[in-house]
């Protein structure tokens, strides 16, 4: 995609710190992390979103993830643990529209999470939560 930072990386007209490699992943170093040995692992085919992934490049982007996860642990970064974040939609945070899978190595109290909404501490009754799951598993 000609506009896309990330096809950009992938083919090479701009930098990047580079991790990983094979014939469809990239995984490289985020430009602004989070922390320390932020990585983020990419499809090279263009994808806007993961629902338009191809359900093997979705289960190698889990196992590729999982490759950095490792290499991370073993690395002397020493992270106590790593979240994998992956933002679908501009709306759950998604500010580069081609499928990026983010590792992000978390320190004990590095100041980054989740913040949650209003009414979060009150937990739905069952009815409810049985109510959603049936809209849910009704497309599944
Ligand atoms: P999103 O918010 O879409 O989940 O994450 C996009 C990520 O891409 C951000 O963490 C941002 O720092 C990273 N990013 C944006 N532009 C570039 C770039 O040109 N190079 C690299 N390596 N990372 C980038
Ligand atoms: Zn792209």
């Amino acid at each position: 995609m000609k506009d896309c930072i990330f096809c950009k990386i992938i083919n090479g007209e701009l930098p990047c710190s580079k991790v990983y490699e094979d014939d469809d992943f990239l995984a490289f170093m985020d430009i602004q992390p989070v922390n320390k040995g932020h990585v983020l692992v990419i499809p090279k085919i263009h994808k806007e979103s993961i629902v338009d992934l191809d359900d093997n490049l979705v289960k190698k982007l889990i196992i590729v993830g999982n490759k950095i996860n490792k290499a991370i642990r073993k690395s002397d970064i020493k992270s106590d643990g790593v979240n994998f974040f992956l933002a679908d939609g501009e709306a759950a945070g998604q500010e580069v529209f081609h499928v990026h899978l983010h590792l992000i190595p978390r320190f004990e109290k590095d100041g980054f999470g989740f913040t949650f909404p209003e009414g979060y501490v009150d937990k739905p009754e069952r009815d409810e939560l049985e109510q959603i799951a049936q809209k849910i598993k009704s497309n599944v």
